[in-house]
């Protein structure tokens, strides 16, 4: 299947670098999407357009924009999305929650709702959109990669780290043989059962009379059950390479 094999090298170097393979492919499709978005498509008008319909980015994409050689390309951005804001206010009716703020503030109707809907955006970020296609099309072929008979990857990924939680639940949403779905679950289950003797070992050695031993693999395994759980560290944005330039 050719998707399965456009993702497989990308998969296979994933699981060696240790974490979880589809938030590094995440993760690397964000970053690229980004670079394209501030340095290629900032002429385009239709990627413009896509950002102003979501009113700019979340929170996470948004202080990724602040790169070296990025914030011109950001500025460019931003300008049409302040621009739309302000059009917004002048017609409410022409922003995508309606004039329903307008008849509220004019004590029509409405209420909490209204004012929440007032300057919603019509779309979400685009980061999140193609990121999202991306952890899709990763998921459906490590799962492809993962079954029976068509097995290259359940070495590299049992070695590995797995997938967090997040990633697993995607992955196991995925349509699919149930054969994948079952060695998917094999595959991680001895992962986490091998990360849960380490974490045990490590409590161990937390205790002061053990104290003195040697840390092994364990060393770092509270450090992948966090980011079993809650995902990996957040991403810093470059905003104190930006303050380093300015003192
Ligand atoms: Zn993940
Ligand atoms: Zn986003």
């Amino acid at each position: 299947m050719t998707e399965s094999r456009a993702y497989y090298h990308d998969l296979r170097d994933a699981c060696a670098a240790g974490g979880c393979p589809l938030c590094s492919l995440a993760d690397r499709s964000a970053e690229s999407f980004i670079n394209a978005l501030l340095w290629e498509t900032v002429t385009d008008v239709d990627a413009r357009r896509r950002v102003v319909a979501s009113y700019g980015f979340c929170r996470e994409h948004g202080w990724r924009l602040d790169r070296p050689g990025g914030v011109g390309g950001a500025a460019i951005l931003l300008a049409d999305v302040i621009k739309a804001l302000i059009a917004a206010l002048d017609d409410p009716s022409a922003a995508a929650g309606g004039g329903s703020m307008w008849d509220r503030l004019r004590g029509r109707r409405g209420g909490v709702e209204a004012g929440e809907a007032f300057l919603a955006p019509a779309a979400a970020c685009p980061v999140c959109d193609h990121v999202q296609r991306i952890e899709a099309d990763a998921a459906q072929a490590l799962l492809v990669c993962l079954t029976p008979g068509a097995h290259t990857l359940v070495e590299p990924f049992t070695a590995g780290n797995g997938l967090c939680l997040p990633h697993l639940r995607l992955t196991l949403a995925q349509p699919g043989k149930t054969q994948a779905h079952a060695a998917l679950i094999a595959a991680q289950r001895t992962i986490w059962q091998r990360l849960h003797g380490e974490l045990t070992e490590y409590i161990r050695k937390q205790d002061v009379q053990f104290r003195g031993e040697t840390y092994g693999s364990e060393r770092d395994s509270w450090e992948r059950a966090l980011k079993i759980t809650s995902g990996p560290p957040p991403r810093k944005s470059s905003a104190s390479l930006t303050q380093a330039r300015v003192q």
